[in-house]
């Protein structure tokens, strides 16, 4: 069958061409109004335009940002890494629903740098967080896949600010110990989180050093059945070293709990340590230092990442890099001249 004989030719060109219309009439001016009023739906929207790359679309995620901006900040972000399969989603859900059920509203957002390879390997199966994603006071939003680290964590970013416009108190920021996706993370939240499991060693589970040192808390998931004792045990040992570590400039001595999602056991005491470091680095004034310094940070990162791009998309930077790589590998030139010689072809930099 032709697809002009298709019967149904007609109600998907009118599909299209509603979903075409509906399209131009997104904007900052019809888009924040809704945002703020806790309108999913036009969140959702939103965060669709700040992944998008095109160009009007930019403008159009700038103008909503900056409306935005005013009406964010006043949520708690809280990071969660930990190697697949220790309990993330499961923690997530149990956790999303206790808070919910305190009267709170919850987003949970991902940084995924592996989701363009895995077609989202965080937060994009539909099947998880079932019973979280359907409640009225939850939004859950998956990873974006948008290039780089850089850019995925620039729209995570970005879409923490608009779901504190939408009203969104408390900002779970869910990540995988893949890449650097666990410091951006930390670089974006309040208090971070490590989830572990026990009786696996910290190189079994494949966590770099420093995560360790970057964690508010440590919870050792699946405190249950035969791994109560487990559990138990490495929360002591865990306790003791932390003890030897330096004491962070907040003030904060990190905490160590364990949990067991499956029975909703010990989710209560994350809460509330959670409270306690919010209400301690609130009063001792290391809550908005960090919030500030974090701001600074993405600055930079920001600078950085575009300066970089439109130095290699720059065509005489192509062609001198096609040149002297030529030279490198002939063994002509060390690296150090290589670099010399296309950093001089700007002319604004020199080496
Ligand atoms: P993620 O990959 O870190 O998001 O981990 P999941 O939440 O998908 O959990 C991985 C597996 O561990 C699943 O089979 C869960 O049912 C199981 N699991 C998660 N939390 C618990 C728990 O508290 N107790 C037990 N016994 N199993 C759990």
């Amino acid at each position: 069958m032709s697809y002009s004989k298709n019967p149904n030719k007609k109600s998907v060109e009118q599909l299209v061409a509603k979903h075409k219309k509906h399209q131009k009439k997104l904007s900052a001016k019809t888009l924040v109004p809704q945002i703020l009023k806790g309108n999913k739906t036009a969140l959702s929207e939103a965060i669709t335009i700040l992944e998008s790359a095109q160009a009007n679309h930019q403008k159009i995620a700038a103008d909503i940002l900056h409306e935005a901006l005013p009406h964010a900040g006043k949520s708690i972000r809280i990071g969660i890494t930990g190697v697949p399969g220790v309990g993330k989603s499961t923690f997530i859900e149990s956790f999303g629903l206790y808070l919910i059920q305190h009267g709170k509203k919850v987003a949970v957002l991902a940084i995924d740098p592996s989701s363009e390879k895995s077609k989202g390997s965080i937060l994009g199966d539909k099947t998880r967080m079932n019973n979280l994603a359907i409640q009225e006071q939850a939004f859950i939003r998956p990873s974006s896949s948008r290039g780089s680290l850089g850019g995925v964590a620039q729209n995570t970013r970005e879409s923490i600010l608009l779901c504190e416009a939408a009203g969104f108190d408390v900002i779970l920021i869910e990540t995988v110990g893949v890449g650097q996706s666990e410091i951006a993370v930390h670089s974006m939240s309040d208090f971070f989180l490590l989830l572990m499991l026990a009786g696996a060693g910290d190189e079994l589970q494949g966590i770099k050093r420093g995560i360790i040192e970057m964690a508010d808390a440590l919870v050792i998931t699946k405190t249950d059945g035969k791994n109560i004792a487990a559990s138990n045990l490495a929360r002591s040992q865990y306790k003791s070293a932390l003890h030897l570590f330096p004491i962070n400039k907040n003030n904060w001595a990190p905490q160590v709990e364990t949990i067991s999602a499956l029975e909703n056991k010990g989710i209560d005491k994350v809460w509330k340590i959670i409270q306690d470091f919010e209400q301690k680095t609130k009063a001792n004034g290391h809550f908005d230092i960090k919030r500030n310094e974090q701001q600074l940070y993405w600055m930079h990162e920001s600078v950085k990442e575009k300066i970089l791009s439109e130095f290699y998309q720059n065509d005489e930077t192509k062609k001198i890099i096609a040149k002297v790589s030529k030279d490198l590998i002939n063994g002509k030139i060390t690296s150090q001249e290589a670099a010399k010689k296309i950093i001089n072809t700007h002319g604004k930099t020199k080496l």
